[in-house]
């Protein structure tokens, strides 16, 4: 798929991801976004994302340019682009997509049927910033796409490190860095560092953190009033899981923080055995094999209890089937 061909003739184009942007939609809206501005000048190019951390916002050429909700009067779209993301989970702009003339969907989400008019899923890409690199034109790339794009896949692949990073992306990502940013500070702001309260939040989940199923799996759950008496939010408890599966022996990292009360979000990694999409669609959600989420609704106490208990029963089935397997060689 080349994007100019699917959106030649539109003359309003609109571009979202997913709540709550991370390194690779927020990178790939702005990519995109900067590359139709440059290849289509006359066209009126829209960016609709909520408002990014201050790492993304500071490290993607044209995040200045992103709209965190719908101006008034604003018309229907001739296109609408979902990147990253299926429809339920993009927020304010959905409207925006559902009542435009073109529907389009770029994601590398292996659980995304794919939706819209045009649809492009890659479940082997390693970020959604690849898959936009392949639908632009190539000779178009200049220092900003090059950077807004670089640090999706960073993100995605956690600097190279996670088993979706391909050749190709290696290949892609040394092409990007030709451009010459500082792609040093860019890994560096974007990846590594943490905010103070992150820092702060990671401590306590890792303290917290307990072991099952014979030290495969590492679990934490953190309720709304812990939480709130730190005066944390979402964004604070990132990289969580991905610490947590860097303890030794575990092969599943499962951390859960109660957003509002009633409300749980869970966010999962996995090493080599557990697809964690599989146990995030028992409860709605989905994403990778090994970087899956969902949302749990249930009050705090039993009622979390069960739910986080339904959960685990998945993970440690699937760790038992792979023993199994091994058993039988
Ligand atoms: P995280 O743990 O970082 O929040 O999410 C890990 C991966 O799973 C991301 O790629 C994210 O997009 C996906 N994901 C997280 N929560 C959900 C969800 O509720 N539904 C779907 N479909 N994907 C999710
Ligand atoms: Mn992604």
């Amino acid at each position: 798929m080349k994007i100019l061909e699917t959106v030649k003739n539109c003359k309003r184009i609109g571009i979202t991801g997913h709540k709550n942007p991370d390194g690779d939609c927020a990178g790939a809206c702005c990519g995109l976004a900067l590359f139709l501005r440059k290849a289509m000048p006359g066209v009126q190019t829209d960016i609709y994302l909520e408002p990014l951390p201050e790492a993304l916002f500071e490290n993607i050429p044209g995040a200045e340019t992103i709209l965190n909700e719908i101006p008034a009067g604003t018309e229907q779209y001739d296109a609408f682009i979902i990147l990253d993301s299926i429809p339920e989970r993009t927020g304010f702009a959905e409207p925006l997509f559902e009542s435009a003339a073109l529907k389009v969907n770029i994601d590398h989400h292996k659980t995304n049927p794919g939706h819209g008019d045009v649809s492009y899923v890659d479940g082997n890409a390693s970020s959604t910033c690849e898959m936009v690199y392949d639908v632009i034109d190539s000779e178009m790339v200049d220092r900003k796409i090059a950077q807004a794009l670089y640090v999706g896949i960073v993100t995605d692949t956690g600097v190279f490190q996670y088993s979706n990073t391909r050749e190709s992306t290696m290949r892609l990502a040394g092409n990007l860095i030709s451009y010459g940013f500082d792609f040093t500070s860019v890994i560096r702001e974007v990846f590594f560092e943490r905010t103070y309260m992150q820092a702060k939040m990671l401590g306590i989940s890792l303290a917290r953190a307990e072991r099952m199923m014979d030290g495969a799996c590492l679990f934490c759950s953190l309720d709304n009033g812990t939480i709130t008496r730190y005066g944390a939010t979402r964004q604070d408890f990132e990289g969580v899981s991905a610490q947590m599966l860097l303890t030794e022996g575990v092969d599943c990292a499962v951390f859960i923080h109660e957003t509002k009360p009633g409300e749980w979000r869970a966010s999962m990694r996995s090493g080599n055995i557990v697809d964690v999409a599989r146990s995030a669609s028992l409860f709605g959600g989905g994403g990778h094999t090994r970087a899956a989420g969902c949302t749990i609704y249930a009050g705090t106490g039993t009622e979390f209890a069960e739910a986080a208990k339904i959960l685990l029963a998945d993970i440690a089935a699937q760790l038992e089937a792979d023993k199994d397997k091994d058993l039988k060689g």
